[in-house]
């Protein structure tokens, strides 16, 4: 019976070799909807203990709150993407409209912060933002992996969920809205450095995979 077991092992680790140390998976942690107050200076605290960046998509509505928090999250040197001023659905919305939120956003974003990235809510896409996206010289950032942190709020299944699907060159979508978002990020982060993950920003991504983002054209990961 030992036998056998030893043969299975065998046979399993030849048809899914183990990868070595030295090779560098790199994945981009992304969180929309804020600043948040608590949970974004919680989710700073993590990442600093970490040494890692992330990349926030920032609403202008929000930004108009918690300044302060945005200031930190660029001092950090973590990436911003904007996210809308409303967060309403940016691909319903006319070039006008859709040019208009991407200038009250930018307008209150931190002094000497230039935006690559624009994540529409819901990743809703259009016409009317395409071309407002272009206009503003905005890449257009979705995402590959969506545990759908918002709906469950279940730090456990979000944990489960990315670690068990996210691959090489991966998105992955978060909020940092909540505290169980914040500990399934953190936790996210332990778990996969462990497996040799490396946590860059979206635009480090980006070049690392020889992408430069092009105004209104759209990008769910880099590969
Ligand atoms: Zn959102």
């Amino acid at each position: 019976m030992r036998r056998l077991i030893s043969l299975v092992l065998c046979v399993c680790l030849l048809a899914f070799p183990v990868r070595g140390e030295q090779e560098k998976k790199y994945i981009a942690l992304t969180f929309d909807d804020g600043p948040s107050g608590k949970y974004t200076r919680r989710l700073l605290e993590g990442l600093e203990q970490r040494d890692v960046k992330a990349t926030f998509l920032l609403c202008g509505y929000r930004l108009e709150d918690y300044p302060r928090e945005a200031e930190r999250i660029f001092r950090d040197g973590h990436e911003i993407g904007i996210h809308g001023y409303s967060h309403d659905d940016m691909g319903k919305m006319t070039y006008a409209q859709a040019l208009d939120e991407i200038k009250r956003t930018a307008a209150l974003l931190p002094e000497g912060c230039k935006p690559v990235f624009l994540r529409p809510p819901g990743g809703s896409l259009g016409k009317g933002l395409e071309q407002a996206t272009k206009a503003a010289g905005l890449a257009i950032l979705n995402w590959s992996v969506d545990p759908r942190d918002w709906a469950t709020h279940d730090a456990q299944a979000v944990e489960t969920f990315v670690t068990g699907t996210v691959r090489d060159g991966d998105v992955i979508l978060l909020h940092d809205m909540c505290d169980c978002s914040v500990d399934a990020a953190l936790n996210i982060i332990d778990r996969l450095q462990a497996q040799g993950f490396c946590f860059v920003t979206a635009s480090e991504l980006a070049q690392l995979r020889g992408v430069t983002p092009e105004p209104g054209k759209v990008y769910n990961r880099f590969v």
